[in-house]
């Protein structure tokens, strides 16, 4: 064997090491995703669909009829975003998610859930930051920054904003207009029961979602930020509100861009489509 035919054999074999490490990196890398994909690095509980779930038709509900759109800000989070995805499957119900950026950075496979089981993914800024105090480049960059991130994690530009605690500024608009981003949306709030974020309880969220709704209605509900302190089972308000909204005639739908003003989401540029 010639020194040559020596070292295309040494190169060959190194070649074939080279090719069975990237393969087994690849699977490993697979499966590990595939493992978070399903949840497995959900913190909090996890919901199990009944029987009445399991008989439900696998299309979400396009009846008409008085139309809610459930809300969820803040996520997402291990603790409480698995349960609640698990929840709108069961119930076949498609919801609207305002995601931050810093958790979507976190929990990259949680926003890929989000977006995968068919709700809407939307923009409620990098940090929860109170947009009145930022000088403009800050508001541009919460907006921008997060729907970058979002964009890049699902394909998918959101075209939604929400502001943390609901707080707008101009610099902020601009920032939006610039972006041809949707916001602020708000949600509407006209009784006098406590919100999911003061912990209640689920009987008092189940109330409180129950009493909000009404058509066009953009319940604000949480899936991180001060939620996560509150006590586990609160969550058991969702299956419960949404089993009796249905009891009541309404339907699910999400949030959309609309060029009228939602009079009942305090003048909201969005609406509530199937
Ligand atoms: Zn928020």
């Amino acid at each position: 064997m010639s020194f040559d035919d020596r070292r295309r054999n040494v190169r060959s074999l190194l070649f074939f090491l080279v090719a069975l490490l990237a393969t087994v990196v690849i699977t490993f890398g697979a499966n590990f995703a595939g493992a978070a994909d399903r949840g497995e690095l959900a913190l909090g509980p996890r919901y199990t669909p009944t029987a009445a779930d399991r008989a439900l038709p696998p299309a979400p509900d396009q009846r008409p009829g008085p139309r809610v759109a459930l809300t969820f800000d803040d996520g997402p989070s291990r603790q409480l975003t698995p349960y609640i995805l698990d929840v709108l499957a069961a119930k076949r119900v498609r919801a609207t998610f305002f995601l931050q950026g810093n958790h979507s950075a976190d929990n990259p496979e949680l926003v890929r859930r989000v977006q995968a089981e068919g709700h809407v993914v939307a923009n409620h800024g990098w940090q929860h930051a109170w947009f009145p105090d930022l000088t403009p480049e800050e508001a541009e960059v919460e907006i921008q920054r997060t729907n970058q991130l979002l964009t890049d994690q699902t394909g998918v530009r959101p075209t939604l904003f929400r502001y943390p605690f609901g707080q707008p500024s101009p610099d902020g608009d601009a920032a939006l207009a610039r972006l041809r981003i949707s916001g602020g949306v708000h949600w509407k709030w006209t009784s006098n029961e406590p919100g999911d974020f003061q912990c209640p309880g689920a009987d008092a969220v189940a109330r409180y979602v129950v009493t909000e709704a009404a058509d066009q209605a953009m319940i604000l509900l949480h899936d991180a930020g001060d939620v996560v302190t509150c006590a586990p089972d609160q969550l058991e308000y969702l299956p419960r509100a949404i089993d009796e909204l249905r009891a009541r005639g309404f339907t699910f739908g999400v949030v959309a861009p609309s060029p009228v003003r939602s009079a009942v989401n305090q003048g909201s540029p969005a609406a509530v489509v199937p």
